[in-house]
Order: structure tokens, then sequence, then C-alpha cells
């Protein structure tokens, strides 16, 4: 082995006229980028080491710091890119799977930007938000196909259970394991303050998150981690993770280090094991054996809770769909190939799965064709990033969307794409204690709040704009967008006009 191939991705920027030799980035790398030289009387940095995720950045008191992309580079090849040679030299020196965390930050598409929002102008005028009542609460699960009233004119409709959100918007699925306690408690306060919902992953639920039960979704993943009678009665609905859009026809795996006190409690496993989920699930191999899970949780729990199932977008991803809104499922909820992970194995986080724009307004189409759109609402996910992403994404046809990754970014992440090595200096992917508290779960919850509620302010000027006055008027009301750039195929599956139409 003895040389080391790969060039460090980032390189330390220090002004030595600025920097006091204050050791705070010292003390604040969880990675040990920074050392004091005794002998040389100042710092010195070990580039090799740096994740860019900004935290010594941010707390340098005299700004004396920057992180910059290497300008090193390897002869210039448009096939053989410096990132592809390096992975290359890595897999050769460790033998190992590529690992990365958070989305795929590849340059394929991203349809949300080529897609633009209608406005009234002359009739139907537009209205306006802060003089007008603007209706965002959205309720998800099955709908009744006619209403029936009894003899004195009351109603008389059976109807399934719903979740009621005050906005369209949850916090997608992440699991205490591979967040934080803190960005667990954060999330979970968020989603009671603002009347909407986050999920628990495939963790299973803390007990000291019991409380926050009536605005917890609890998963039900391949590994059935922390599953059992408390777990599924605490919680306002369960969803059934089929697939991830990170990493979508395979399993999880939480490494046995970080399956410690807390953790290991919470998931019903060993301290120490390894938290492997498989692929499949190994009593799921038709949509008649998804039906009897569904089935099983509508039981155990009186038919009172939703059921969500979870799948990754994928190539017959509207078929799927079909399938699962007749396995008596309440809720489909679709994760694209941007989707946020822990952990993933690179390969398969960049090349696989398809865009939540297409899987989304596929899957709305084909399940109105087949007359069958009422038996399930459609909560979509995989990077979205603002609120126009959503409106776009309800106009599309979803009922309502899951952020993750906004999420993250709201509690301080950086996007350094390094969740997977446990050292998040953010104090959100890790379980070290000392980085932890670095989170405050109070100031957490307040920014997620203030996030949730500028997106909703922004949300109702965009429907007021287009001259309409709730979310439910919206919803799969295509005539609202237009493609840009596009050709005729992505607008057909879109089932969109070209701007200028
Ligand atoms: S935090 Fe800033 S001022 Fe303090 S040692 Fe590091 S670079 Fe120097
Ligand atoms: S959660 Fe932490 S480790 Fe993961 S990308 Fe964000 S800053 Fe980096």
């Amino acid at each position: 082995m003895g040389i080391n191939y790969v060039y460090p991705d980032y390189e330390v920027i220090r002004n030595i006229d600025r920097c006091i030799a204050c050791r705070v980035c010292e003390r604040q790398c969880a990675n040990e980028v920074h050392h004091y030289d005794k002998e040389l009387g100042k710092m010195t940095a070990d580039e090799s080491k740096c994740v860019n995720c900004h935290r010594c950045v941010s707390l340098c008191p005299t700004r004396a710091l920057k992180i910059v992309k290497t300008d090193h580079t390897f002869k210039p090849n448009a096939n053989w890119t410096g990132e592809t040679i390096n992975e290359v030299y890595r897999q050769a020196g460790t033998g190992g799977v590529l690992l990365s965390s958070m989305g795929n930050p590849k340059n394929y598409p991203i349809y949300w930007d080529k897609i633009l929002i209608n406005a009234s102008q002359v009739t139907n005028p537009p209205i306006d938000p802060l003089r007008e009542p603007m209706e965002t609460r959205t309720f998800l699960g099955k709908k009744p196909l006619d209403i029936k009233r009894n003899a004195d004119g009351c109603f008389d409709t059976n109807l399934p259970p719903q979740l009621e959100l005050s906005v369209p918007i949850m916090f997608s699925a992440m699991s205490l394991g591979s967040i934080s306690y803190n960005a667990h408690k954060s999330l979970a306060v968020a989603a009671e303050k603002l009347g909407i919902f986050y999920n628990t992953g495939e963790g299973g639920l803390h007990e000291d998150f019991y409380q926050y039960g009536k605005n917890t979704i609890v998963q039900i993943a391949s590994g059935r981690f922390g599953v059992h009678k408390g777990y599924l009665n605490t919680g306002a609905a369960f969803e059934i993770k089929m697939g991830q859009g990170a990493k979508p026809g395979i399993g999880g795996h939480l490494p046995g280090t970080k399956i410690v006190g807390d953790i290991s409690r919470t998931r019903m496993i060993p301290e120490g094991a390894d938290a492997i989920s498989p692929a499949p699930h190994h009593d799921i191999y038709s949509i008649e054996d998804l039906r009897q899970l569904v089935f099983s949780l509508k039981e155990a729990t009186d038919y009172k809770k939703p059921v969500i199932v979870k799948i990754a977008a994928v190539h017959n991803v509207a078929a799927i769909a079909s399938g699962i809104a007749r396995s008596g499922a309440d809720i489909i909820s679709i994760d694209g190939y941007r989707g946020g992970t822990g952990a993933a194995p690179t390969r398969i986080r960049d090349s696989v799965g398809i865009p939540i724009e297409l899987a989304l307004a596929s899957v709305d189409e084909r399940l109105r064709q087949e007359g069958i759109r009422g038996n399930v609402s459609i909560v979509v996910g995989g990077s979205i990033r603002n609120s126009a992403d959503i409106v776009k994404a309800i106009a599309l046809g979803a009922d309502a969307v899951y952020i993750g990754t906004s999420a993250l970014l709201a509690l301080g992440c950086h996007l350094c794409r390094s969740c997977h090595d446990g050292k998040c200096n953010w104090g959100i992917a890790t379980q070290r204690p000392d980085l932890v508290k670095r989170l405050n779960p109070e100031i957490g919850a307040e920014r997620l709040v203030n996030l949730v509620h500028a997106w909703e302010h922004e949300i109702k000027e965009m429907l007021g704009g287009m001259g309409i006055n709730s979310i439910e008027a919206l919803k799969g009301n295509r005539l609202m967008l237009r493609g840009i750039g596009l050709n005729q195929k992505e607008l057909e599956i879109l089932g969109i006009k070209h701007a200028g139409e």
C-alpha cells in the first residue's frame, strides 16, 4: 500500500493575521482537523480529515478560516473525472463498498426547476392572503366515494381514519440512531406545535417521546426494530417502509458501535449488535402479503389509525402504487431518488431510482385512470427544497409532502454528507454525548416551526396569486403548471403544457 493516492478534497485556508490561536476550531472539530503546534506556536491543519462541515468556520471568533475545494487536479478528462478516479483509488485501497450520506448530489435534471407556476391577472383575480382566509388544512387518508345522510339530514358516512395537518408538510422518517436524541426531540416538539407529524423511522420510539404520540407516525420496516403493541398504539398512523429513495432495493445497516444505551433499548436489540434491516420484509412477497400486514396493523388498533405504505420511486412505480392502493393502505408515500439517508452505498444512491416529479405525475395519473385515486392519499418526498416545490408537487397530484434534508438544514446541518461517520459536528447525525449536546432541542424546534411558518406564508401567497383559496383546489390542478426546457416526452409524463401554450 504505502502511497496515499487520494489528495484531500478540501483545503483549510487560515488567515494568520486574524488567527489568535484560541483553539476553538481544535475543540469544535470531531474530525480532528485542527491542532495547536506548541513548538511552532501556531495552528496547523490535517486537511485529509476535513469533511467541509463549516463548524470551525462558523465558530471562529475572528473569521480567520475558510474551507475551499482544492484546485489540485488531474489532467482534464471528461470521462475520468477527479472524483471517479479517487473513488477507484479508495476502493483499491480498502476493498470495500463506498458509503455516502444525504441525497444524490449528481447533476441529473431537477424537474422542479423546469416547472413554472401560474398567476391570475384580469379575470379570476388574485386573492390577497393577508385579507382573505386561505385554507391550508389537509386530511390524509382514504376518501369515501359518496356522502350519505340519514333521515334527519345528518352526516351518515363511515369516514375511514384521517390524519389532519395544519399545512401539507410532514417531517420524513429519520430514526433515533441515525439522528441524535436532541434532533429527534426537535422534530417531535415542532410537529406538535405546528399540528403536523414527524416520523420515527425504523428505530422504534424512545419512551420520552410517547408524549408526542398524536403527532407521531410510527414506522414498521423490514427489521421490525422497536415494534411492539405500545409502539403501535402510541402512534397516530403506521408507515410500512417497503423502500427508500436513497437506496431502493436494499436494506439498511446501523453498525453495532452505534447500538448503545438508549438506541439499543429502543430498538430492542443487544448493545453492540449490528442493526441489519433486510432488503425485503420476509413476510411480504406480493400485494396479498402486504394486504395481510396492513390489515394486521388495523386489526391490532381497532381500525382507528391510517396505514401508510412507503416505496422508493422506481421504474414501474405507477403499477406498484396501483397495487398498494388496492391493498387496504390509506396513504402511499413515494420517496424520490434524491431522498436523504444516514448511510447508503454511494453507487446505489447515485444510480438507482427515478425523480420524484416524474414518479408523482405518473402515479397520480394511473390512479385517476383506474378510478381509485380516492382510495389513497399521496405523500411525496425526496428533495423538497422550498415552498414552490410544495406548490408544484400538490399541483402535480400530491396531497402532502415529507421534508427531511430541509428539516435537518433548519437544525444546522451543513450538508457535508458525512452522517455515516457518526461524528456530526452539529449534533444531528451522531450519538456522541459531547456532540449531541451542541444541538439545543428547544432552539431546534423553534427553527423548524419558523421554517414551516415561512413556507406556509409563501404557499398562501402563491395560492392567492393563482386565484385559489385552498390547498384542496390546487390538488392535481396541472393547468396551474407549465414546463420550460422540457422535451415532449417529459411534458407528457408530467401532464403539463409548455410555457407559452
Ligand atoms: S478558531 Fe479561528 S482564531 Fe481560533 S484558533 Fe481556530 S482559526 Fe484561529
Ligand atoms: S447531519 Fe451532520 S454529518 Fe450529516 S450532512 Fe448534516 S452536518 Fe453533515
